[in-house]
């Protein structure tokens, strides 16, 4: 791979351009599926819409989702292949700081994709990730996509689930589960079902997020509970919606 060096730097969609080769090093490593360069596509058509940038409502979500983690008794960051091939970085560093366990979790499920990620993600400093080997299975859901850890997602309080499949979003807040999904599409079921929607380009928002789980990590739980019951989630999809709608950026940043 290493392909990186093919973008040049002063290209205007550099950003946008090492995005899409990192996912194409990632089907090429055997980790990141087709469909989810067609999912990536449609993640990118949002971005351009809020003008590329981490809207303020979705940085007080980071802030709550961050908060959230630190609270929970067992959370757990859902890892598939596009976050895999985007993140490796933040993502394992993330879930060091705030104590989550690693679960890979595929839509299309396959021992050597598992696999990949998992190697991928170990070669990054995780100590521990959850692959293959589950046999616990989220109720409600036909076919290997209902297929979970035990002592990952299945028995977890709070779960991060970056780019999740709307349906199975679904199933688990019907387990109880507080769902914390990054999804740049406010309308999507997934965001729609989300405790804390983050309406952001998880290459923006994990990183964002794992710089603050330092800070945050500091404080006691009544300021953290605060944090939390201060986000207002209708409101941050609200706000993502009527930027993509309206067009109109003025003041939606920070
Ligand atoms: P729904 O949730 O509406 O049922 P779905 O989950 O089945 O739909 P997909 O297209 O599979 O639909 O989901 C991919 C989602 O991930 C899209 O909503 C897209 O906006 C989002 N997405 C893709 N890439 C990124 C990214 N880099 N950062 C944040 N969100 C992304
Ligand atoms: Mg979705």
């Amino acid at each position: 791979m290493g392909r990186e060096h093919a973008v040049p730097e002063d290209h205007p969609r550099v950003t946008s351009l090492r995005a899409r080769e990192r996912l194409v090093d990632g089907i090429a490593a055997g980790m990141t599926s087709q469909h989810g360069l067609i999912a990536h596509g449609r993640g990118e058509a949002f971005d351009y819409l809020l003008g590329e940038q981490t809207i303020a409502s979705a940085a007080d979500a980071c802030e709550a989702a961050v908060a959230t983690m630190l609270l929970a008794e067992h959370p757990v960051f859902s890892v598939n292949g596009n976050v895999a091939a985007l993140v490796p970085e933040a993502a394992v560093s993330f879930a060091e700081t705030v104590g989550a366990t690693i679960e890979v979790n595929l839509f299309h499920r396959s021992d050597e994709r598992i696999e990949a990620i998992a190697s991928h993600l170990n070669a990054h400093g995780a100590t521990e990730v959850l692959g293959g080997g589950a046999e616990a299975r989220i109720p409600g859901l036909s076919h290997d996509r209902a297929v979970v850890h035990e002592e990952g997602i299945f028995s977890s309080d709070v779960v991060l689930v970056p780019l999740e499949d709307g349906d199975r979003a679904e199933a688990l807040g019907a387990m109880g589960k507080t769902e914390i999904v990054i999804d740049l599409n406010p309308l999507s079921r997934s965001s729609q079902v989300a405790a804390i929607p983050i309406c952001d380009n998880i290459t923006r928002a994990l990183p964002r997020m794992e710089a603050m789980a330092g800070e945050l990590s500091v404080l006691d739980d009544d300021t953290l509970e605060s944090i939390v019951e201060a986000f207002d989630p209708a409101k941050a999809r609200a706000d993502a919606e009527t930027t993509i709608r309206t067009g109109d950026l003025t003041g939606v940043g920070e």
